[in-house]
């Protein structure tokens, strides 16, 4: 009897929670829906471009490039005929649209999920102060003729591709980071697409962004340009030399070059001979990567192994002996740093360069002698967003017993960026 009363109760509460994941579904299901309706509103039918003759101000405007045997009077109405979605209006989506739009292209789609922050500025030159915070979307690279991918990451470079073979357009890419920029063309004139180069995605965290790594401005300039001179060579039904070619750009020596890709692959699963990519996916969950060039929160140690900022701050405040250890490359030390920091960064701790070793041994022991024999020195290390600093604390927990005595290690959450948001709101955030 008893038995038969705990089944049956067992029964009931796997029931109930069925239940409550099956009007979880339906709720999710619905929102999806509404979003979808309320997008769909949002995108007007675009009409199409008709042009079959050049008025006389556009001869005046577009005069010294109709002067232009490559292009003349038949390749101007053709940029006007021609529609172009620009996929990222960053560094290299800016530049790309005003060329695009001076030379005469006929509809620009700008498509951009993201907020204007202020570190943006420096190379995406059609924002300024005042539209921070400006973010607009206009899907659909089906109503579109040719597909700029301005994109900064890679979830979005998997989505842009396919949305291109599956509508059939040509795909002009690019991209900049450090002192270097590439581009190509995808899906053009029988070759590759960017999943035939890479079928499968890299790890998430071989990536470096350009908040990680940093750019300079007018490198990305420079390859927008580039960009806009490809979609342009194209709509004006013109050549693109970047078929299945990469432009390598190294900004540090001035040099460009040029190496052939590989051809398109008949395996490949969006544009060979058995697709098994026929719509699109979920490209997030397919790179295991947001679509964002924000950076990711690693989550390596344990609670113990983390103090909050708040809980450093206070043991800075109880005058309490430790060492403070910045793993940031120097180049970022510069910028910014807290007082009492010595610097020592992540990749001198993971090569075990000799004289940085030897450094924080001699740190440690200066603290040591401070402190009655017994204990242990704590180190507190950070970095700028407290992901490197995770990474520093491992590598120092194996050295600690061995190479390094008498410490005990901990991670300060969220990093420098945390110090100036939650403690200390005249640290420079960068
Ligand atoms: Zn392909």
């Amino acid at each position: 009897m008893d038995d038969d009363i705990l089944s049956l109760k067992k029964q009931l509460l796997e029931k109930d929670a069925e239940i409550a994941a099956l009007k979880n579904k339906l709720e999710q299901i619905q929102k999806d829906n509404s979003l979808l309706m309320d997008l769909q509103d949002k995108v007007s039918q675009l009409t199409p471009l008709k042009y079959t003759a050049l008025t006389n101000d556009d001869i005046m405007r577009y005069s010294r490039q109709l002067l232009l045997p490559e292009l003349g009077v038949k390749g101007q109405i053709s940029l006007l005929n021609t529609s172009v979605l620009v996929v990222g209006c960053g560094g290299l989506g800016c530049p790309l649209a005003l060329y695009l739009a001076a030379a005469g292209i006929g509809r620009l789609g700008l498509l951009d999920y993201d907020e204007v922050e202020l570190s943006n500025l420096h190379r995406q030159v059609l924002h300024t102060e005042r539209t921070q915070a400006f973010a607009f979307l206009t899907p659909c690279a089906f109503m579109y003729d040719i597909v700029a991918d301005c994109s900064d990451n890679v979830p979005t470079r998997y989505l842009v591709n396919d949305a291109c073979v599956l509508s059939g357009k040509p795909l002009v890419s690019a991209s900049a980071l450090r002192m270097e920029g590439q581009l190509t063309v995808y899906n053009y004139n029988g070759g590759p697409c960017y999943r035939c180069l890479y079928p499968v995605p890299p790890p998430p965290d071989t990536v470096t962004n350009c908040s990680d790594g940093g750019v300079l401005g007018v490198v990305v300039g420079v390859m927008g340009c580039l960009q806009a001179l490809e979609v342009l060579k194209i709509a004006s039904r013109q050549k693109s030399s970047f078929g299945q070619q990469l432009l390598m750009f190294d900004a540090q020596d001035g040099r460009f070059r040029c190496i052939k890709l590989r051809a398109k692959q008949a395996s490949c699963v969006v544009c060979g001979d058995m697709p098994s990519v026929t719509e699109l996916q979920d490209y997030e969950s397919f790179c295991g990567s947001a679509a964002t060039d924000k950076c990711r929160r690693l989550n390596l140690l344990s609670a113990e192994q983390r103090v909050s900022v708040q809980e450093y701050k206070s043991i800075v405040d109880c005058g309490t002996t430790h060492l403070l250890l910045d793993v940031r490359p120097k180049v970022e030390v510069d910028i910014c740093h807290l007082p009492v920091s010595i610097n020592i960064p992540l990749a001198s701790l993971e090569d075990q360069k000799t004289d940085h070793i030897n450094f924080l041994k001699e740190k440690i022991s200066e603290l040591k002698s401070q402190m009655n024999s017994e204990s242990q020195v704590p180190v507190f290390v950070v970095c700028k967003l407290g992901n490197d600093s995770q990474k520093a604390v491992l590598v120092l927990e194996k050295m600690s017993g061995t190479e390094l005595e008498h410490i005990t290690v901990k991670d300060i959450t969220g990093g420098l960026m945390a110090w100036a948001n939650k403690i200390d709101p005249s640290f420079p955030k960068y």
